[in-house]
């Protein structure tokens, strides 16, 4: 079937409009074949490493530093690698706001619209764990896929909540360092790749989604601290939701400016957002001071200087190897007042920070594993901080003792420890006053208190680094058959001289989760809902 059949005559109409001449080239790019993409957990290993002994034939997708080509049909999914968090799969296009927010171990981050969690799953492996990420999503049966992808990239200093846009930024005003907002769309990007998006949209659709990001927006913005940076991005090409969603912001928060793109690998793939002159040209912002609708457009643009929107960048399914998205760099101007903050109540957390301050200055430094954690099911209830966490000498000697035989010398901080009813939890520093909210995760999840031992997690295998030596590990490589047997849930043989006891069973060096050791027979720990 010719494509002019098989997409919306609306989108089509519309496109047109937008793209002029271009139109038959974009057209033409639905039959070429699809891309698809490969990004390396650099909390695992680094970009060059991996191209070394990568299992695939790679091609660098060019506006990323970790992001490859790869062929499908070599089933990187199946590939033992991808259980350990070694890389996430994720459309090329789609890496590019990650890779453009300008995230430094020690921010706060925010991922407003995380789930599933490709660009969360970036931001928190930038931070290198250091800092905090806070991985939002709306809906809860996302927010669960969002949990698992932070855990098993072993990003140990991210919160997972499921709140409302609203609701965060009630809590967080002007927080946040960087701030990503990948926000909801109509989704015509995915048209190419995906035929149940075609079916799903609906010319309505636009504006609906457009209001929807005209509030998110925002809510964002007013988290963000002066001097901070926010990503906001889509997958769709509708102006009403690009461009004219970051007008909306401009129009209404005058400390917010738009910045140039900081992506040279971008130079020869993306293209400049238009601009509020070329969108009034072809219609899909009325003129200056009409009041009368144009094309999808039912916001009349005020009277309004034109910013530079085309520091944003459109990429495009045919000019490069990649779906269609839009995503603009936004900066706060410091110094300014913050909208919203109507009371002068400190930001929330600030008295967890002054103790950890209070700590610094006293030359205590946080434990290796400090950070991330993990606690599926915990979903609605509070954090409970319970400072040393209630744990007796004896019990603290049993964490104690089993931590540091996987994390040799690390000074666990007992202030970020957290008992509920024998589960401990690390919080990420900084963290223990952010109450209220709906959490999936508060901290990284260690593990069990039982009677007279301790009993590690499975998000603690994951945050373990990766690549470490060490008796305490049983590293197979890919093509032993015991690996795959390891990740099917039964248990296998260990023939060496090893004591008994709890073992990191890992893939050439990347962890993967628990095993304990009798006799030789290795008695698989892996958790049911994470084995094959
Ligand atoms: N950033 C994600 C990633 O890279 O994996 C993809 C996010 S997706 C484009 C947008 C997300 O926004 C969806 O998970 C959706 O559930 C969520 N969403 C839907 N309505 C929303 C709303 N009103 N406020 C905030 N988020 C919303």
């Amino acid at each position: 079937m010719q494509i002019e059949q098989r997409l919306p005559v609306e989108f089509l109409e519309a496109m047109e409009r937008l793209l002029g001449d271009e139109y038959r080239e974009f057209l033409d790019s639905y039959d070429l074949p699809r891309r698809n993409g490969l990004r390396v957990n650099r909390l695992k290993v680094g970009a060059g490493e991996f191209e070394e002994h990568a299992p695939f034939a790679l091609e660098r997708i060019p506006w990323t530093d970790n992001g490859y080509y790869v062929d499908w049909r070599e089933m990187p999914a199946r590939h033992p690698y991808y259980n350990a968090g070694v890389y996430y799969l994720q459309e090329p296009s789609a890496m590019a706001p990650a890779q453009i927010l300008p995230v430094q171990p020690g921010d706060r981050v925010l991922d407003l619209c995380a789930a599933p969690g490709g660009k969360a799953t970036e931001l928190g492996a930038r931070l290198d764990g250091r800092g905090l990420l806070v991985a939002n999503e709306i809906s809860s049966a996302r927010a669960r896929a969002l949990l698992r992808n932070i855990e098993v990239f072993g990003i140990r200093n991210a919160l997972v909540t499921n709140e409302s846009p609203a609701r965060l930024a009630e809590r967080f005003p002007a927080y946040f360092d960087k701030v990503l907002v990948d926000a909801p769309c109509s989704g015509e990007g995915m048209f190419r790749k995906d035929p149940d998006v075609v079916k799903a949209w609906y010319p309505e659709k636009v504006n609906e989604c457009a209001a929807v990001q005209r509030e998110i927006i925002l809510q964002a913005a007013d988290m963000l601290r002066p001097g901070g940076y926010m990503v906001y991005s889509t997958c769709t090409f509708a102006p009403e939701e690009n461009e004219l969603i970051l007008l909306h912001l401009l129009q209404n928060r005058e400390e917010m400016e738009l910045v140039p793109i900081p992506c040279e690998g971008g130079r020869e793939s993306f293209r400049p957002a238009y601009t509020l002159h070329r969108l009034q040209e072809c219609g899909f912002a009325a003129q200056p001071n009409d009041r009368t609708d144009a094309g999808f457009s039912h916001e009349p643009v005020a009277e309004y200087s034109d910013p530079d929107l085309s520091m944003a960048v459109r990429i495009w399914p045919h000019h490069c190897g990649g779906e269609g998205h839009f995503t603009a760099l936004l900066r706060k101007k410091d110094g300014n007042g913050v909208p919203g903050q109507t009371s002068m109540t400190e930001p929330l957390s600030l008295r967890a920070e002054r103790k950890d301050r209070k700590r610094e200055e006293a030359g205590k430094v946080p434990g290796k594993a400090s950070g991330r954690k993990g606690a599926a099911g915990r979903k609605g209830k509070e954090r409970q901080s319970q400072g040393a966490a209630g744990l007796s000498k004896t019990e603290l000697g049993y964490v104690r003792e089993f931590l540091e035989r996987f994390l040799p010398g690390m000074d666990l901080d007992t202030d970020l420890l957290e008992n509920h009813n024998g589960r401990l939890y690390l919080s990420p520093e900084g963290t223990a006053g952010i109450r209220g909210l709906t959490f999936l995760r508060n901290g990284l999840y260690l593990g069990d208190l039982k009677k007279n031992r301790f009993e590690p997690a499975q998000e603690l295998a994951m945050a373990l680094e990766a690549g470490a030596q060490g008796e305490a590990r049983i590293s197979l490589s890919p093509e032993d058959a015991r690996t795959a047997q390891y990740l099917h849930g039964e248990s296998i043989r260990i023939d060496d001289d090893r004591d008994n006891g709890w073992y990191l069973v890992c893939v050439d060096g990347y962890p993967l989760g628990w095993g304990k050791l009798a006799g030789g027979q290795l008695k698989n720990k892996l958790l049911l809902s994470w084995r094959n």
